[in-house]
């Protein structure tokens, strides 16, 4: 370690290259507590440049890296489970003037969701991409995830989103066109190819993001149903009659009442309900008429709940945090198609149960996109038993074992699911034209061909199956 720290230290000055084990432990772990590795060194460019130089340094001495940008992926895609060099990218958090004429900005890939915001709503543009954890996850790894959240059944997900990139490639290599031409058919387009690589093929340094036109007038409501299948079914009613449909969330009973009591928030609605719609409407203009319409078509609706919007998302926001009190839980974001999204979310338990009787399943996510977040406590972090059921009987349905969160490390084993031996052969070819030596990630996304070369690994590699630790 000693000679790539000064190689380091060199590109970036002593600052920026923490290794001392109280400096470095807060980029070892991930936000949901389920995974925790270890790193000789973080690094903390500033600019497009130094990203560049410090990959060129890793290819000259064998250093493997893992990237990260707010540290809030659900994956374990940005911790350093094989002792991989931590390359922070927070500090390049530049967000550039909003072009006013186009709706369009260049934000630096350490930016966050919410600086974006901002400088969106301060030229009196929005950008369509938000969700819970704006306060921290940054343009790089909402580009890397090809983030989606709340907004995505009205303005589609990040990729949507991205007009141009700019990126240093695994040889080094800095690619970048960020001209944000509305049409542009000049060859691949390496921003779709970037968006959704989870860090393994490129560095992302800057993006070049459409904005979509601010809705300023705002109106937010609370649905109860007595069983989940009505509020399936609501959701893509309420996406096909109301045009200025914003937002559906979907919520379940035992999620709204953890959320209450961890929160010490009152019941949302008068009475209890099996299944719970949160949706908004926005517009240029008031949008209440179109959002009543909408729900006065709708059967099954047993409450309606209309109050101040901010406590009423407080209910669905304060889920992930909530189900956290109640230890490192596994994750699985997955996304079914319509018709199967109430068997689905009925038959989890069930599964869950029959592995593990003393586990707890929680389930919420974005009724529209036939996204849900299946969040199980009470299992042990290291015990897949539960993943592997809900993910082949995700697959089973037809659904997507990842809908916007990303493989990571945590779902590597079952990628296999979803794609065809060709396609992850596909995947393979192109990570090695773009990341010769392998340095980028290499516990993410794609089972390693072969242990990636890393001077400074302080653990073994992990293993084929996926390496996860949960220390
Ligand atoms: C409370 C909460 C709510 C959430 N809600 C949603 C939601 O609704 N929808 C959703 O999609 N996600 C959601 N997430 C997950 C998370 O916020 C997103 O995945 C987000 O895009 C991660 O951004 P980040 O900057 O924190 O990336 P990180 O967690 O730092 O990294 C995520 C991945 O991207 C890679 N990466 C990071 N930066 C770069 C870069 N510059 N170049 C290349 N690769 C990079 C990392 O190596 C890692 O593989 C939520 C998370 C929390 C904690």
């Amino acid at each position: 370690m000693p000679g790539a720290a000064s190689a380091f230290v060199d590109i970036l000055g002593p600052d920026r290259v923490l290794t001392a084990p109280e400096d470095t432990a807060a980029f070892c772990g991930d936000w949901s507590g389920r995974f925790r590795g270890s790193t000789p060194a973080v690094l903390r460019p500033g600019t497009t440049e130094e990203v560049a130089a410090v990959v060129a340094a890793c290819r000259r001495l064998g250093i493997a890296l893992t990237l990260q940008g707010g540290n809030t992926g659900l994956v374990g895609g940005s911790v350093p489970l094989g002792g991989e060099v931590v390359l922070c990218l927070r500090g390049l958090d530049h967000v550039g003037p909003v072009d006013e004429l186009t709706g369009q900005v260049t934000a630096a890939a350490g930016a966050t969701l919410s600086a974006v915001h901002r400088a969106a709503a301060a030229a009196g543009w929005a950008y369509g991409v938000d969700f819970a954890s704006r306060d921290r996850a940054t343009v790089g790894g909402t580009v890397a995830t090809n983030a989606g959240g709340l907004r995505v059944l009205r303005h589609g997900d990040t990729r949507a989103q991205l007009l141009g990139v700019e990126a240093v490639l695994g040889d080094g290599t800095v690619v970048s066109h960020l001209g944000g031409l509305g049409k542009d058919n000049t060859g691949y387009h390496l921003p779709s190819l970037l968006c959704g690589s989870e860090g393994t093929l490129a560095i992302v340094t800057a993006a070049r993001l459409r904005l979509v036109p601010a809705t300023p007038h705002r109106v937010t409501a609370l649905l109860g149903f007595d069983a989940v299948e009505p509020a399936v079914v609501a959701a893509a009613s309420l996406r096909r009659h109301v045009r200025t449909l914003d937002a559906a969330e979907l919520m379940v009973a035992a999620g709204v009442d953890l959320v209450c009591r961890v929160r010490g928030r009152p019941p949302p609605t008068a009475r209890p309900h099996t299944a719970f719609l949160l949706v908004e409407a926005a517009d240029a203009a008031d949008p209440s008429a179109d959002l009543a319409a909408g729900i006065a078509a709708l059967a099954g609706v047993a409450e309606v709940v209309e109050g101040v919007a901010a406590d009423l998302w407080a209910y669905r926001e304060d889920h992930a945090a909530a189900v956290n009190t109640l230890g490192p839980p596994h994750k699985l974001d997955v996304t079914l198609p319509a018709d199967r999204l109430a068997t689905f979310l009925e038959e989890v338990p069930r599964v869950v149960t029959a592995l593990a009787p003393d586990a707890r399943t929680w389930m919420w996510g974005h009724a529209a996109d036939g996204n849900v977040h299946v969040n199980v406590t009470g299992v042990d972090p290291d015990d897949d038993r539960v993943d592997d059921a809900v993910l082949r009987l995700v697959a089973g349905l037809g659904g997507s074992i990842s809908a916007e969160h990303g493989i990571g490390t945590a779902k590597r084993r079952w990628l296999h699911l979803n794609r065809s031996q060709s396609e992850i052969d596909a995947f393979r070819a192109i990570k090695r034209a773009l990341d010769p030596d392998g340095i980028l990630n290499p516990n993410v996304l794609l089972p390693p061909p072969r242990p990636p070369s890393n001077l400074l690994r302080g653990t073994p590699p992990p293993g084929p199956e996926g390496g996860r630790t949960s220390s």
